[in-house]
This record gives structure tokens, sequence and C-alpha cells, in this order.
């Protein structure tokens, strides 16, 4: 079976959960399941085996972990865990145990997430004691099997989640010999956001007539996106809110519906806006018809310019004034994006449509671009200069428009005498000034302060890795990072993954030196570089990156040993 999509109007409730599930969904303030997950826990309920392709963002984790939970039959009691859960790194085993602990809070499961990179003593002590779900990184689940702490002839579920890249990371080897040690008639579920040829073999060999689940549509809906301005900027998380405001300001949408995933998320958010001065209310499923049809006349009035909320409340809303979209939270499927973008570029208008991507979501981005037929621009974030230079060239725009204005001059007019007294003490061009800076304060509010966020990287911003100019090129918030116009390659590009980025020292400069001097690229071949924390990706021709690969994986940078591997995320 081949599922596109779920049907959109499932409830959780039609889903046939256990009511401490479903409470603990209300809970997250999720409104309804996502398309994957109205197309898998039906199936993987039923016992059968599954193979889902679904990138990180589209809610893939609770389609696997509550029908775990839902089939937990008497959680705490044995000491041995029924589902083990399999995932590429640590990052994600925290993060998937958090979502399991947080859906199974009423019902009594236990969890513990194993990895390496830690002590294993905790571990195995949390094992001892008793566990229904284990979430692992490979190595480590291996390991502590080998040494009798992890137990798995009673587990039921086995999950691969991000098949892919444990694959790309060398645990496939790994994954085989736990597969082998766990009971034949267990349930196996593989999750992956691409398939590459190892993982279907392994999904071939493993897995017993599995059910194929897919909510990466195949028709391109490109004919059926309005005229819309699309760009994405690429912030994490924690700088969200400040980088929303950040876009907010610069421009200044008259009438703007921002989508978040949650409704907690929503009034979070919304608190947040109101507390930086905008004009924004909340819509989700938790409000009365009547706040409802209050919120959305005082959006129709202008009162209100930002609408926060969630897909599910804004269904069939429909706003002439709307001039932006804004995804806060990117959509669960790429379906959903059309969907949410829709509702500006109507009537041959022009409408605007924003996309936060948090760097671990790009690949839910590339499947937007993949059903849009086209590219959705990766813009720099402005800075605190780019918008004080857009609020002024409002104000001057304003005072042109004015100027301009016939019908204006009477208006004008009214404020001639008053001039004239100014006028006898002081110079033209000073009250110009005066009367200038008073306008535009009032109408583009108080000059900003200079402090700059580095969006897309860490969260504090420090003076000294702003002079350094690191960050992304053509992509950082800072001016020195702006200075270096992002290079474009005029060819097809692959990105590398290199396994290292500034906590380990590396700046663009050690990676064009890498790279020219261990392989064929020459300066003019390496596009753009973006050094995160942990690792870096850089721009190289499509024709250049295989070989690229090999030769700088067997090399160094500043005296760190690198794994490279081709991103095809990007
Ligand atoms: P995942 O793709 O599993 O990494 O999930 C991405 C994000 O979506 C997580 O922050 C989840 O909490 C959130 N999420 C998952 N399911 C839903 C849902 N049905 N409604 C709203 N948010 C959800």
């Amino acid at each position: 079976m081949t599922t596109s999509g779920g049907d959109s109007q499932t409830t959780f409730g039609d889903l046939g959960l256990k009511d401490g599930l479903l409470r603990a969904l209300a809970a997250q303030g999720y409104e309804e399941p996502t398309p994957i997950q109205a197309a898998a826990i039906p199936v993987l309920r039923t016992g059968a085996d599954v193979v889902g392709q679904a990138a990180t963002g589209t809610g893939k984790t609770a389609a696997f972990a509550l029908p775990i939970l839902d089939g937990l039959s008497a959680p705490g009691s044995d000491r041995r865990p029924s589902a083990l859960v399999l995932v590429p790194t640590r990052e994600l085993a925290l993060q998937v145990s958090q979502a399991f602990h947080a859906y199974g809070r009423d019902l009594g499961a236990r969890l513990v997430a194993v990895y390496g990179g830690a002590p294993a003593r905790h571990q195995i002590e949390a094992l001892r004691r008793g566990v229904d779900v284990v979430v692992a990184t490979p190595g480590r689940a291996l390991d502590l099997m080998d040494r009798g702490a992890l137990q798995v002839d009673a587990v039921r579920t086995v999950v691969l989640d991000e098949a892919d890249e444990m694959l790309e990371m060398g645990f496939i080897d790994d994954i085989e010999s736990i597969l082998s040690r766990t009971p034949k008639d267990r349930q196996t579920v593989l999750f992956s956001a691409t398939m590459p040829k190892r993982i279907a073999a392994l999904a071939e060999r493993h897995l017993r007539d599995p059910q194929r689940i897919s909510v990466a549509s195949t028709e391109s809906v490109a004919d059926e996106v309005p005229r819309v301005r699309q760009t994405s900027y690429v912030v994490t998380r924690s700088t969200k809110a400040a980088a929303l405001g950040r876009i907010l300001d610069a421009e200044d949408p008259k009438a703007a519906i921002v989508f978040c995933r949650t409704r907690g998320g929503v009034d979070e958010l919304t608190d947040q806006l109101t507390a930086q001065g905008y004009q924004a209310e909340a819509l989700h499923g938790g409000l009365t018809q009547e706040q409802r049809d209050r919120v959305m006349g005082r959006l129709r009035t202008g009162a209100t310019e930002i609408l926060v909320a969630t897909d599910v409340a804004a269904r069939g809303l429909d706003i002439d004034r709307l001039t932006h979209v804004v995804n806060y939270d990117l959509p669960v499927s790429p379906e959903a994006y059309v969907h949410r973008i829709g509702r500006v570029g109507r009537a041959g208008r022009e409408g605007v449509a924003i996309s936060l991507v948090e760097p671990r979501e790009r690949r839910l981005l590339a499947a937007i671009e993949k059903l849009l037929r086209g590219r959705i621009p990766t813009a720099p974030m402005p800075t605190a200069a780019d918008v004080r230079s857009i609020r002024l060239q409002r104000t001057r725009e304003a005072v042109e428009d004015l100027l301009a204005d016939d019908d204006a001059r009477e208006r004008l007019e009214a404020y001639r005498e008053a001039l004239e007294v100014l006028l006898e003490d002081h110079d033209l061009l000073d009250v110009s000034l005066a009367a200038f800076a008073l306008g535009h304060e009032a109408t583009q509010g108080a000059p900003d302060g200079d402090v700059e966020i580095d969006f897309a990287t860490a969260a504090a911003p420090t003076r000294d890795s702003r002079r350094k100019g690191e960050g992304i090129q053509g992509a950082g918030p800072d001016k020195a990072g702006r200075a270096k116009k992002k290079k474009r390659l005029d060819e097809p590009t692959e990105w590398l993954f290199v396994s290292a980025g500034r906590g380990a020292g590396i700046t663009p400069g050690d990676l064009v030196g890498a790279l020219t001097g261990e392989t064929d690229l020459k300066g003019r071949d390496i596009g753009a570089i973006t050094v995160h924390e942990g690792y870096s990706l850089v721009e190289v021709p499509e024709k250049l990156a295989r070989k690229a690969v090999k030769s700088l994986n067997r090399c160094s940078i500043k005296g760190h040993r690198v794994k490279v591997r081709l991103d095809r995320g990007r």
C-alpha cells in the first residue's frame, strides 16, 4: 500500500488510541494527526511491518511511538523491553525518548535512552530497574547487549528511525547484528527520508511483507501555486521568536497569518509578539465560535495585524487583506504548505510567504520544493542595520508621496504658521530633521538597538565570532558575513557534510584550504560554506563531489580527523 498523505479530517480519536494517550496528545496541543500519523498508526496497530518515507518535521516520531505505547499490554511489569527504537545520534535518542515520555506519561510506561559518548553505568542501572521502551544508538545498543545489560529476547517491535542516516554513519552492520538477535516474529518498522539501495535491501531482508507509507506526493502542484514571493530563513529554535520579530520589522505586513504547529505554540508566540509590541492575536481550536469571530473581525478592520494560528483553526479562513503567510513552524506535509500559502496572492494580488526552517528540517523544505517543482530561496536574515535602513526608506517614501500629492496641499498648509514660528529661531534643515525624526519614530517605532544575533547557528552573539566573520557566508547575520557575498556556482552542485565545525575551531578558510590542498578542487569550484557548531557544509560542483568526499575522508583538518559525506538533505 502506498498512501499519499492521510485523510486530513482524521482525528486522533478516530485512530482508536487509548484515553491516556489522547489526553497526553491534547496536553501537547496537537489538534489532529499529521498525514504520516493518520496513514501509519492504523497500519502499525495491526502489527504489520512498515516502511515509511518521511523526513524530520512530519511528525514521524509520534507515528511510531503512539502505536507502540498503545500496544504495551502491561507497562511496568516485565523487566525486559518490548520495544527497541534505533536512532543515528545521541541527540535524536534524547529527542525520541522525550517524545515517548510526553505521550506515555499517563500509561506508566518506562523509557530508557542509551547512546554512546556517555558513561554506560547509569544506562545499565536504568535498564536493570526495568524498561518498556529502549531508544538507542546502534553501537551502544550492541555493546550493552554483549554485556548482558540490554536483553532483547522479549522485544516485539523494532523501529529503525532515520535509517538512511544510520547507513551514512556506518551503523548498518550493527543494525543487522541487532536485528538477528531479536525474536523472528517481531514487528519491524523502518523510517527513512530517502531510500538508498542498501536501505531497500535491508528492508527486503528483515521486514515481512512491509506496508509502504509515504507522505511525499509525486504529483506536482506547481500550477496551483498563486503569485507568491517565497523566502526561507534558516534559524535555530532558540532564536526563532527574535528572528520572526526582525522579519516582521523588515516586511511590515498589513495583515499576516503566522502558523504554529500546536495550541501551546500559538499561545506562547502570541504572548511573545505582544510583548514585543505587535498587534497579535491567537486563533486555535480552543476558542469558542464567538471568540473566533471577534478575532477575525479585528483582523478585517486592521485592529489586529498578526494572526497566530494552527492549521486546523485557519481552515476555511478567507481574508482579503492578508499580505503575508509566515510558517513559524514548517507545515507537517508539503501539501499543507501549499494550502497555507494559498491564503495570499489571490485575485492577482501579490503575496509573500516566509518560512522559518530549523537546520534539521532542511529535508522537509526540500520535499516542499519537490512538490512545488521550484526553489524556495534561502535568504540571509536581515540585520538590525538592514531593518533600520528599510524603515528609513519607508518614512522617506511617505514624505515624498505626501509632497507629490496635490490633494494633501491643504493638509500641509495647516502647519505653515507653526513652522514659521520655529524658523524664527532655527535653521530650516534642523527643523526638518526634528520633524522627520518625530514622524519616523511615531510610525516606525523607536530606533532599534544594535544587537546582532547569530540566528542560523548559536543562540548568543559574541563579539569575537562577529569580528571573525564566521557563521554563514552569504547567510550570516553580521556585517562581516554579509560583506562576503554568497558565491554562486554556475553548474549543478552538491553539498558536502564535514563532521567538524566551529566547536573544533574550524573556519571557512580551513575548509577552503583542505579542499584545495587535498582534492582536485580549485578555489573557484567552491561555493557557499556554512560553519555550524558541530559540523560544516560546503557547496561544490556535482561532478567533483564524490572525488572530494574520498580525498577529504583520508585527511584531517586543523588536526581533526573528519568524516565527510554528501549531504543529500539539500
Ligand atoms: P518529528 O517529525 O517527529 O520530528 O516531529 C516534528 C514536530 O512536530 C515535533 O515538535 C512534534 O512535537 C510535532 N508534532 C508531531 N505530531 C504533531 C501533531 N499531530 N500536531 C502538531 N504537532 C505535532
